[in-house]
């Protein structure tokens, strides 16, 4: 097989528009209802809410507003440690900054990539005073929602969910986004539906519902003039983007079949490499599949470094790492992308605690300077660092064709030659 670079970029997750999207827009377009009232708004609030099963959809103007009232509605203040999924984007955790809260980072496991319960209960030994986890469903694979609701319901901790990038997953039957006191879902453009921007927040509660509409259309009280008992916020969503979150709707089962035939393509295509792909559990849950990620084995990693902006690697017989396969993406004219970078080894976080399974992570200052993930007895640090430094993940856009992907895996199993 050749490996001639594609003439279009492949890219990781990109929008895909199917023409109702159009028509909504143009519907809202032609009746003047280009605000952030109109009936996109009001009918996706009713569709999502159905498809959650939640009762209360609030459209709000991206999934990071969603976050921050749910912090509100949780009642995170200034000075609160609130525990956090470690392994995330950086959405999941600023909100909690934004309220004053101190996020506490609750280390993976290897399972689903997810928040590690035993983790989580360390932290709550550690961390008595917190009443709020912020949990994360990483690239649409669920978390032991079990084990973490189980624990959260001891101590008489909120879950707020992020359910950005796992919207249309389910565990146990039930959809992700449901199980958090509040949850919070994104339609960013390179989520599994998107309407270019925008987010929700999920409750089963019609009072919070309220309370986060109220806070997002600046906190207007129910007088004649403009008068305010509470902050406000302009976080509403637009009706115009609420009109292609309406058209898309409809197409979600069918990007998650997509994404799910690219996976077990990848998983396929890659069976003979010393590497897996991301993991779920396939008793409890049915992921969306949203990014398709592989992790290489730990004795089949080629040298490979990370500084605070710059990778170094070498090739071995044999062997590859993530930046080596990422290159040999790039070079196809595809797009990959490491790991989500875990907070506990971002620079803006470094004084934050973080709670691994044996214990309090933190003064493991190296993990910080050389963004690597070995202690000097070459064990891995924890959980999150070994993923970011052997993981990747691989081109999983919808749009791409069966040919475009066996070309991308060729390049990585040359990757290993
Ligand atoms: C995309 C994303 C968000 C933020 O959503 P926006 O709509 O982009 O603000 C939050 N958390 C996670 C895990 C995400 O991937």
């Amino acid at each position: 097989m050749s490996l001639v670079p594609f003439e279009e970029k492949v890219w990781l997750s990109s929008p895909t528009m199917h023409g109702d999207e159009l028509r909504y827009v143009t519907e809202a377009y032609e009746t003047n209802w280009m605000s952030t009232v109109g009936e996109n708004i009001n009918e996706i609030e009713r569709l999502v809410a159905a498809k959650v099963d939640c009762g209360n959809a609030v459209a709000l103007a991206t999934g990071t507003s969603a976050l921050h009232l749910a912090m509100k509605l949780v009642g995170v203040k200034p000075g609160d440690e609130v525990l956090c999924t470690d392994m995330t984007f950086s959405a999941t955790v600023n909100p909690v900054a934004y309220e004053g809260g101190i996020p506490v980072f609750v280390d993976s496991e290897y399972e689903t990539w997810n928040m590690d319960p035993v983790a989580l209960e360390k932290a709550f030994e550690l961390h008595p005073s917190a009443k709020v986890v912020v949990l994360a469903h990483l690239y649409g694979t669920p978390a032991k929602l079990d084990e973490i609701r189980a624990i959260c319901d001891a101590h008489g901790a909120y879950i707020v969910e992020d359910a950005a990038e796992s919207f249309g997953a389910s565990y146990k039957g039930v959809q992700t986004g449901r199980f958090g006191d509040t949850g919070v879902i994104s339609f960013n453009g390179n989520k599994i539906i998107t309407g270019s921007a925008g987010g929700m927040l999920l409750t089963q509660s019609e009072a919070d519902a309220k309370r986060a509409r109220k806070w997002s259309t600046q906190s207007r009280e129910n007088a004649p003039w403009y008068q305010h008992e509470e902050l406000g916020y302009n976080y509403r969503m637009s009706n115009v983007i609420a009109g292609v979150i309406r058209g898309q709707l409809p197409y979600l089962e069918e990007h998650i079949a997509q994404k799910r035939a690219i996976y077990e393509r990848y998983k396929e295509g890659f069976k003979d490499l010393p590497v897996s792909m991301n993991p779920f559990d396939s008793e409890a849950s049915v992921p969306n599949y949203w990014l398709s990620c592989l992790l290489i084995d730990s004795d089949a990693m080629a040298p490979h470094v990370r500084g605070e902006q710059e990778p170094l690697y070498k090739s071995e017989p044999g062997k590859s790492s993530p930046t080596e396969i990422l290159d040999a993406i790039a070079t196809l004219n595809a797009e990959g992308r490491p790991i989500w970078k875990p907070m506990h080894m971002q620079p803006i976080f470094r004084m934050n605690p973080f709670v691994t399974r044996e214990g309090d992570g933190r003064c493991l200052t190296n993990a910080y300077i050389a963004g690597g993930s070995v202690g000097q007895d070459g064990k891995p640090l924890d959980v999150g660092s070994d993923i970011f430094q052997r993981g990747l993940c691989l081109p999983s856009d919808n749009k791409m064709t069966p040919q475009q992907q066996d070309v991308i895996i060729e390049a990585v199993k040359r990757c290993f030659a």
